[in-house]
């Protein structure tokens, strides 16, 4: 097959880990933890046809969404902390989990979409393999940080469909700040870089449903304009200003971090729209934009599902 080597390498990567630029050196497959907390297994959350994705994405009938558990980033105001947080969850295998994908593709959804993949890599595209073999046929989106390996992502060239990595920081003081990783923005960029290669900068539609391409998305942190303004700066300077950009306006503080002195809020209206002007000046148009009031409230987030 094709790509067996492809991920025989990627599953020795286990053995001295560098999924992700934090590097740890550990051997997860006799028991060492890395940053991300997780052994060299597939450790799962839920699956679900998600219906909250972008457009593209969730399309009529949801998109193909499984949550792993834990997350190369620890960003203190994670939205979706009850899984990423954590590395506890359901082990499964390879062969197992293709069977996930292959129930999400007879359930109707659009596309298989991992979250987060990066450090479960290597098993999630044994699993896809596997999948594909048994008649997958709907695009794999890498939904991922953006805090990924250049190289690495270079190693999914021809797995992976549709890109969709977060683009957090233009500004390296604020990754660092709050997300621990003061190189963000190098690496974000460099993987960006490498994925848009892949997979062109235009998104491939068929029928209002994505097949092919990157989708960055950037959530508007409060207070922190001149990041989000960088990002754009960044993707315009060194990718495409084509490329698709979800601009994200749901930050909401959660426990804590509603004392946080500066991100104890939710972002303005007047915020979202700066920078969604500043996007356009410089010439994105290819933007999925959310409507932003100043009193509006986060949408629930279910994970309620046949595949928990
Ligand atoms: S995937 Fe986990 S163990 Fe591997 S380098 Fe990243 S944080 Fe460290």
């Amino acid at each position: 097959m094709e790509f067996q080597d492809t991920i025989a390498s990627l599953k020795e990567i286990y053995q001295d880990c560098v999924l992700c630029p934090h590097q740890c050196h550990v051997d997860r497959t006799h028991g060492q933890l890395g940053i991300c907390r997780l052994p060299a297994k597939i450790i799962m959350d839920c699956a679900l046809a998600h219906h909250g994705e972008e457009p593209p994405l969730s399309g009529t009938r949801g998109a193909g969404t499984i949550f792993f558990s834990s997350c190369n980033l620890g960003c203190i105001y994670c939205q979706n902390y009850q899984i990423s947080h954590k590395a506890g969850g359901r082990e499964l295998s390879s062969p197992a989990l293709a069977q996930v994908m292959l129930g999400l593709q007879k359930q109707g959804c659009h596309n298989i979409e991992p979250v987060t993949p990066t450090p479960q890599t290597p098993l999630i595209m044994e699993a896809l393999l596997l999948a594909r073999e048994q008649g997958l046929k709907i695009p794999f989106v890498y939904n991922c940080g953006g805090y990924e390996i250049p190289q690495i992502i270079k190693m999914l060239d021809k797995m992976v469909d549709i890109y969709l990595p977060d683009f957090k920081y233009g500004v390296a003081e604020d990754g660092a700040a709050f997300s621990s990783v003061g190189d963000y923005p190098h690496y974000a960029l460099e993987s960006l870089k490498e994925m848009v290669r892949q997979v062109g900068d235009e998104l491939e539609m068929e029928n209002d449903v994505a097949k092919r391409g990157v989708i960055v998305r950037h959530l508007v942190l409060p207070g922190r304009l001149e990041n989000s303004k960088e990002v754009f700066r960044l993707i315009k300077r060194d990718v495409s200003t084509s490329l698709a950009v979800s601009l994200m306006s749901q930050y909401t503080p959660t426990g804590k971090l509603q004392n946080h002195p500066l991100l104890g809020r939710r972002i303005t209206a007047a915020e979202y729209n700066e920078i969604l002007d500043f996007a356009l000046d410089l010439g994105f148009d290819n933007l999925f934009i959310q409507e932003v009031s100043d009193d509006n409230l986060l949408p629930d987030f279910d994970c309620e599902n046949p595949f928990q």
